[in-house]
């Protein structure tokens, strides 16, 4: 996610907008009809049911909320590193866009998410407790270990990759499934490729040295 990220919000006017991705400038108007109409506790006008819409500056699309709650467009609560392999990112994308309207949904895609992240890492075991455990010998953070266990994908209560744990599958669940697979990405891929990236940068001579030293 770009740094500059700013969650769209109902009372403001700048953020990331969800269409075009730019930080822009909204245009903002609340609709509703006058017969929703009360009178407030210092006498101001409210209404029951607001319809609220802003407009980017940028690509001209629109953002809505109905009253408090936000509608339109669906939004990816935390983007995929760029470095996750093809078939867990599109699995990833697709749990992200509907996390919002079906969580239980999201968190079973993700579920196998994590389970096809094990697999395209090298680790072929049929138990993901112990592809899991093996990502840990090889340099995982044991403590993602024990938060997919909270979350049921490793453990003795885990669920089955893309089947519905229905006591824990919500909201929560399901965006801290997304953290857990940019972790593993992060850790099992891209901090392996920068450092090697600053490997592969060094004087010859240098890298002869550290050869020479590691036989
Ligand atoms: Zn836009």
């Amino acid at each position: 996610m770009a740094k500059t990220y700013v969650k769209p919000e109902k009372a403001q006017n700048k953020y990331t907008c969800p269409h075009c991705n730019t930080l822009s400038q909204m245009q903002c108007g609340e609709h509703h009809f006058d017969s929703d109409q009360y009178r407030g506790f210092r006498n101001e006008i409210g209404y029951k049911n607001e319809l609220t819409i802003h407009r980017c500056q940028c690509c001209g699309n629109k953002i809505l909320w109905i009253n408090n709650k936000y509608i339109y467009p669906d939004i990816i609560p935390e983007e995929a590193n760029p470095d996750m392999p093809g078939t867990v990112k599109q699995l990833y994308n697709e749990a992200a866009l509907i996390s919002n309207k079906s969580p239980r949904a999201a968190c079973a895609l993700l579920r196998l998410a994590v389970d096809k992240l094990c697999l395209e890492l090298g680790e072929t075991d049929r138990d993901i407790n112990k592809n899991i455990g093996a990502l840990v010998k090889r340099g995982l953070s044991q403590d993602v270990q024990q938060a997919l266990d909270i979350v049921r994908v490793v453990g003795n209560k885990a669920v089955h990759p893309g089947q519905i744990a229905f006591d824990v599958d919500d909201y929560a669940t399901a965006t801290m499934l997304m953290h857990l697979l940019n972790m593993i990405v992060t850790r099992m891929i891209s901090e392996p490729n920068e450092i090697n990236c600053l490997y592969q940068g060094l004087p010859e001579s240098v890298k002869k040295s550290i050869e020479n030293r590691d036989k």
